[in-house]
């Protein structure tokens, strides 16, 4: 008896191990056939990043070379999936897609049309959640309410993801990774009867992937990137942060993610956001790394500063599932501050000084060398990322969603609860408890670029700088040779910030009732 033929659709999951939803289908048929949707309404977003596209086109010409690995293939398709994947099942008979779940406000909504339109045709659509360790719906307080605040949620995430632990693999409610699969099944669209043959000669595929310059886009950071595309770059790179790099002569990078991660002229940090933005690796991979690390320092007698780094790090990917479950929670985050009195917030919105914070300008070093990192390599160190946000938000008073944006518009792991999620936390809008952070960018170099060692790189007109100047940003006109000087005094600009901050309307007062 012939199998019958399922599809899978990849989303943010570019990977075939230890993917929940594939590992469904293949469970239930080994005839299955993958496919993705170069979707215009994403590719063509005024805010879509160049890095974004350049590591997509790569991860899919990997894993297209995985589906025929595995003995299948992956369909790559232009257009809409409302009207595409409805199509593409009746051409190939398909009873039932598969898919993982998205938290995005736009991804849940095309989601549901897809499935309304499959199911319309009879068609099942069967879906789990991947790119989390623990379900968005399985996280609620004492009271039943999602969670607001990251240390409360951080408890009862680590409690579920101990639980999930003991219960072994992913495909029967555990964390433990799945194998990628092996012995799929193929079709031949040359033997397909009619009228299924016509309809599969209509559809929109694109037997060779589009160049990025077809979709529009140019960027030459790749070699810049710390993030590389496709599924065995990332677990190569995973490897090499828990495991060390084999006669590079360096420590192992999780070990000293404490304090290492604050250093953005240090590679401390894994560099694997894309990777878990695309799906090329999945956070249980990257948990399981970390587990294993942590088997070897206590079977080691391991120092305490190592155990702390891994529990670090864990806190991070714990971070990226609080972001995760706030937006899939509470969409209307995506639209605004979720603070309702930042509403009204009198932005100074200065067009010259914006544009100058985007393009690396502002005649502060620590600013300028970061955004110039965003600007060449589609990527900023996290530290980094807290600095310049604070810098645009509360040193220049220009509205947060504006830097949101220009974010969205440069980085190769632009994500949208990721992003949403620092920005308001950076511009004091959002869930965090604490009412106003302000950073000192002078303050912050000092600290976290003590030798000015990234400043000097990402700014080589200021190498010859001494430290001192080059990290407060007061350098002197014969040293700045063409180097701007400073846009703004933060001393001042931080006054005016508060005064501003103090005239707001208070929370449950009539002009900001919703
Ligand atoms: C203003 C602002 C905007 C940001 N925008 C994004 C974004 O668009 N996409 C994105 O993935 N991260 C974003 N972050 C979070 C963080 O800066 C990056 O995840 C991190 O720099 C990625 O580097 P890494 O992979 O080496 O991280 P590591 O330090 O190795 O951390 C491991 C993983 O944990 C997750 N993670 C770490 N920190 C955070 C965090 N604060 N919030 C959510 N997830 C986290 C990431 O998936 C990361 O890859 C933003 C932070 C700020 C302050």
């Amino acid at each position: 008896m012939v199998a019958e033929r399922w599809i899978f659709w990849h989303r943010r999951d570019l990977r075939l191990a230890d993917n929940l939803g594939l590992a469904r289908a293949v469970a239930a048929t080994p005839a299955v056939t993958g496919v993705f949707v170069l979707d215009p309404a994403i590719l063509g977003a005024a805010d879509m990043a160049p890095a974004r596209v350049w590591f997509l086109l790569e991860s899919l010409r990997e894993l297209q070379q995985c589906w025929r690995e595995a003995g299948s293939r992956l369909l790559v398709l232009q257009g809409d999936p409302e009207l595409l994947l409805p199509q593409l099942a009746e051409a190939l008979a398909a009873p039932v897609v598969a898919c993982n779940r998205d938290v995005e406000p736009y991804g849940r909504s095309r989601d549901r049309r897809v499935a309304a339109a499959l199911q319309a045709a009879g068609r099942k659509v069967l879906v789990d959640w991947d790119q989390v360790l623990v379900a968005p719906e399985a996280l609620k307080t004492g009271g039943g309410d999602p969670y607001r605040v990251y240390g409360p949620f951080l408890r009862n995430w680590r409690g579920q993801v101990k639980r999930k632990t003991a219960a072994g693999s992913a495909l029967s409610g555990g964390i433990e990774p799945v194998a990628a699969p092996a012995g799929l099944v193929d079709f031949d669209p040359a033997a397909l009867p009619e009228p299924r043959a016509s309809l599969w000669v209509t559809l929109p595929l694109q037997a060779n992937l589009p160049s990025l310059e077809e979709l529009g886009h140019a960027f030459e950071g790749a070699d810049l990137c710390p993030c590389r595309p496709g599924e065995a770059a990332a677990l190569a790179q995973l490897q090499r942060f828990c495991d060390g790099e084999p006669g590079a002569g360096r420590g192992i990078p999780l070990l000293g993610y404490e304090p290492g991660r604050n250093m953005p002229g240090e590679a401390g940090t894994s560099g694997l956001s894309a990777a878990l933005k695309f799906g090329t690796l999945s956070p249980r991979q990257a948990w399981a790394a970390a587990q294993q690390a942590r088997q070897v320092v206590v079977a080691l007698g391991g120092a305490e500063e190592a155990l702390t780094s891994i529990g670090v790090w864990e806190q991070e990917l714990a971070w990226r599932e609080f972001y995760q479950q706030a937006l899939f929670h509470f969409p209307e985050l995506a639209e605004g501050p979720y603070r309702p009195q930042w509403k009204h917030f009198p932005w100074d919105n200065h067009q010259g000084h914006y544009e100058a914070w985007c393009e690396g300008l502002t005649g502060m070093p620590i600013i300028d060398a970061a955004m110039r990192q965003l600007n060449e390599s589609g990527w900023m160190h996290n530290r980094c990322r807290m600095i310049v946000a604070s810098y645009l938000v509360k040193d220049l008073i220009c509205d947060w969603r504006w830097g949101e944006t220009a974010f969205m518009q440069r980085l190769v792991d632009g994500d949208l609860a990721a992003n949403n999620g620092g920005w308001q936390w950076s511009a004091s809008s959002g869930m965090d408890p604490k009412p106003l952070r302000i950073f000192n960018p002078a303050t912050q170099a000092s600290k976290f670029d003590p030798e000015g060692t990234y400043i000097r790189h990402w700014l080589p007109e200021l190498r010859h700088v001494n430290t001192k100047d080059l990290l407060s940003g007061e350098i002197a006109p014969m040293e700045r040779r063409g180097y701007p000087a400073q846009l703004v005094s933060h001393k001042s600009q931080q006054a005016r910030f508060k005064a501003l901050y103090a005239a707001l309307p208070k929370p449950g007062s009539e002009l900001i009732r919703r």
